[in-house]
Order: structure tokens, then C-alpha cells, then sequence
């Protein structure tokens, strides 16, 4: 179901006309209203007149996650204070977190975003939505929340963790659909196995999971495991939280709501433009942001960019799952490695389980590249000539698809600590 059919399916040169329209209006407020952009506007000889055409975008300055420390807390703000009815968190641990302040004005397009998002998804009023995503600071709580609710769905505040309440809740109240992180729902799936409570014959059938990458391996184990359509949510805290973009049930790329987030494909070299399908940095404007409107913010993920109209009638652009970050890239021995690499080749082998960390080393000068990843029970008490040829197999797909050898570790199930929230996968342990 399309939630809003007159932006949803805006014939996009229309869109385009409404975009820049918008964004005109943004630079104009920042230029006024923000110091940072106004001189970062300034140094470029740019004023609000220079903006007439979507293609003078490329000429406005970037903003990167270091300008929101440089302005922490409130220097990027561009309404008073007293406007502001919210502060939210980037979900970062290290150095101080992105703060995100929303007006009123703010909060009803992120619920606007969010109905959208879970329409889009497939979720209707009649659903009951059980959402697992951590409340509090992070965005991904209380984004899906009033989502779920302006859409009319029946919302079951549950938050991230307490996972065998979260099961018992869910079988008694009839869930249909659960919100969280694509890890944390297979934590879901191995918890009621323990449990023996078999959630293939429950009402559950939908599952919005994101603000982590998943690959199409680890979606396809999620539905494997669970009896749900598993569909992908991005977003950021610099932007909004959850609502930027999410799949149709075609899963054919993510629609980004462009009619609030203008999208471009950079080079992350260059910082050139990219034209649509080719893969690069994804780099984000606000266009309909009160409080933090955010000018070319560089996200650092991967993906692409497609303008096509999709089977479901909506018009607006497609993102492809993000496959990396710029700044997840491993550089071993000189080989570029992306960890999403590693987990498409992990799941494509029968046997393994989806839990898996990288450690990188760098032990006498040498890169070392040590994966392990969990086998599954038969696997594990099986004679050990199974695991040897695991082992060997593991080792030879990934050499082939990596281009450089890891050490492969196989490891007893449930023996890598489970998250309730986004996983966290690689430890680099070389000290550069
Ligand atoms: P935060 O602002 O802390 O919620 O983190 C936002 C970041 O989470 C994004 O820039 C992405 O790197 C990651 N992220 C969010 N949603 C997804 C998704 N569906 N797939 C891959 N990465 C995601
Ligand atoms: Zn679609």
C-alpha cells in the first residue's frame, strides 16, 4: 500500500521541480541562520542566488560527521531552542555522539516518513507491530514508533533485549509483524528454538529490519529461520533516524523519500558526482529539516543509485543494500577487503551458521586475517573430517572471491556473544 500516493508516485520531473524548490529554501535558512554553512558558503563564493538549478547542488560544500563534533552540541541548530521539543543520539560508542534536535514540525515528518516506510514494507493498520529496536537515546525506538502508530497499527513498545519476554509477548499477543535489527532477529529465531516454541506456526509474517548492514546470504537465513518477509530500513541520525529509505515487498532496492532527502552518488575520492547505477558514497540533503537541516551530508555507505519507476508504483528513487562503508574497507596485505564480502561467501556454504567475526592483526609485519564463524550443531558433532573439509572449503572460496587467504577458525554454535542491537563484527587489532 502506498501511504502517500502524491509524493510516493510524483512523476519525477515534477519531483525534481518540488526538490528544488526545497532546496532553495534550505540554503537560504542555513545561509541565514547557521554560521558553519554560512561560511563554509562564503569561502566558496556561494549565496542563496547561486542555486538554480538541482545540478548547482555538486557546488555546495560537503558536511562530514567531524563538522557535527566541531559544532556539539548545538552549533548546527537553525531554530532556537525553544522550538526544539527533542534531542536524540547517534548510536556511536567512540568520541562524543551526533545530537540530533527535532521541532515539532521535525517530529510529524519523521512520523509522516515512518508511516510511509512501513507501508511500504507491506504493514497495514491491522498489524501488530512489536517493536524491538532500542529506545532512549537511539533513533530507531521511538522513529518506528510513531510510525507504526500514525499508520493505526497496534505498536508494542518492547524494546531491544529481555528476548524470551519478547517471545512469550509475541505469541500471546498475536504479533504480526517485528521491528529490529536483522542480527538481533536471528537472536530471536535461536532463543524460542531453545524455548521450544516453534514461531513458524505463530502469527508473525513481517519483518522491518535494519540500521545494520544485512546482506542477501543473511536475509535469506532470517526468512529461512523465521517465518517473515524480511525487508530493509536505512537511515541516520544526521538525517532523521529510520525513514530515509526501505524496500518495497519487490526488495528490488531501497525507495528513498525524496520529497525530504535529496540523494547523490559521489566518488569518495574525488568527490565528483557519479551518474545513477554506479556505486559510490551516498551523500544526503535535507529539504524539509526544521531544526538540524543538513547540507550534503557524506554518510561514508556504499550503494548505488536507481531512477527506474518500480513495480509498485512508486516513483521514487532506489538505493541498493548498502555493501560497505568507506571507512569499513580492510586493507590487508594491500587488498582491499569489505566485510559484507566475507559474509556472502559465509553463507553461501552449507554447514555455518550466521555468526561470524573478523579479527585483523599484524603479527612479525604481516597482515593476518583470522575469520570465525560459528558451524552448525550437526556440523559441530560430526566426526572432525567434516569440519577439516569445511575448514578447506571456506578457505579456497574465500581465497577465490578475496583475493588473500584467512585463517578460518570454526567454533562451537552460540559461542559468539549475541547483540540486541547493531552487531559488531570486525575487530582490527593492528595498531597502524
Ligand atoms: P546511526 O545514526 O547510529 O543509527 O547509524 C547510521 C548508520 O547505520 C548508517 O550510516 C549505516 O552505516 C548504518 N545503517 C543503517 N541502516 C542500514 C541498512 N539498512 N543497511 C546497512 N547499514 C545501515
Ligand atoms: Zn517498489
Amino acid at each position: 500500500m502506498i501511504w502517500n500516493t502524491k509524493y510516493e508516485t510524483m512523476p519525477r520531473k515534477e519531483l525534481e521541480e518540488l526538490q528544488l524548490e526545497r532546496l532553495k529554501y534550505q540554503v537560504a535558512r542555513v545561509y541565514e541562520k547557521v554560521p558553519f554553512y554560512r561560511q563554509a558558503f562564503m569561502e566558496r563564493g556561494i549565496t542563496p542566488s547561486s542555486i538554480r538549478s538541482l545540478a548547482d547542488l555538486a557546488r555546495l560544500p560537503f558536511t562530514v560527521k567531524q563538522d557535527f563534533r566541531d559544532n556539539y552540541p548545538f552549533g548546527l541548530l537553525a531554530v532556537p531552542m525553544e522550538q526544539v521539543v527533542r534531542l536524540h543520539a547517534s548510536s556511536g560508542t567512540t568520541g562524543k555522539p551526533v545530537i540530533a534536535p527535532y521541532t515539532a514540525g521535525d517530529i510529524n515528518m519523521w512520523a509522516e516518513v515512518m508511516a510511509r516506510t512501513l507501508s511500504c514494507a507491506g504493514m497495514t493498520k491491522n498489524d501488530i507491530m512489536q517493536n524491538a529496536y532500542g529506545y532512549g537515546l537511539f533513533t530507531g525506538g521511538l522513529g518506528f514508533h510513531y510510525g507504526g502508530e500514525r499508520l493505526g497499527a497496534t505498536v508494542i513498545p518492547t524494546a531491544a533485549g529481555n528476548t524470551k519476554r519478547q517471545i512469550m509477548l509475541m505469541e500471546d499477543l498475536g504479533t504480526t509483524v517485528i521491528t529490529c535489527t536483522p542480527s538481533y532477529s536471528l537472536t530471536i529465531a535461536e532463543t524460542a528454538l531453545e524455548m521450544g516454541v516453534d514461531l513458524k506456526t505463530s502469527k508473525l509474517r513481517l519483518g522491518v529490519l535494519g540500521a545494520e548492514p544485512c546482506s542477501e546470504q543473511m536475509r535469506q537465513e532470517i526468512e529461512n529461520k523465521l517465518p517473515i518477509q524480511a525487508i530493509d530500513i536505512y537511515g541516520l541520525t544526521e538525517m532523521v533516524g529510520p525513514g530515509v529509505s526501505v524496500e518495497c515487498p519487490h526488495k528490488l532496492g531501497m525507495h528513498i523519500f525524496e520529497d525530504n532527502f535529496l540523494a547523490e552518488i559521489i566518488d569518495p575520492l574525488t568527490g565528483e558526482q557519479l551518474p545513477y547505477g554506479e556505486k559510490g558514497e551516498l551523500v544526503l540533503t535535507t529539504l524539509t529539516k526544521e531544526a538540524l537541516p543538513i547540507i550534503r551530508f557524506r554518510t561514508k555507505d556504499i550503494t548505488s543509485l536507481n531512477p527506474e519507476p518500480c513495480k509498485c508504483g512508486r516513483t521514487l528513487v532506489r538505493m541498493s543494500k548498502i555493501t560497505g562503508r568507506t571507512d569499513d574497507m580492510l586493507i590487508i596485505r594491500g587488498v582491499n577487503v569489505f566485510p559484507s564480502q566475507i559474509e556472502s561467501v559465509l553463507l553461501e556454504v552449507e554447514g555455518v551458521e550466521p555468526h561470524y567475526i573478523i579479527v585483523v592483526d599484524r603479527k612479525r609485519h604481516m597482515d593476518t586475517l583470522e575469520i570465525q564463524v560459528e558451524v552448525s550443531d550437526e556440523v559441530f558433532s560430526d566426526e572432525a573430517r567434516k569440519m577439516e573439509e569445511l575448514e578447506k572449503r571456506l578457505m579456497e572460496e574465500m581465497e577465490s572471491t578475496l583475493g588473500i587467504s584467512p585463517v578460518i577458525k570454526l567454533i562451537e554454535p552460540k559461542s559468539i556473544p549475541r547483540t540486541v542491537g547493531k552487531a559488531k563484527r570486525v575487530y582490527d587489532r593492528r595498531e597502524l
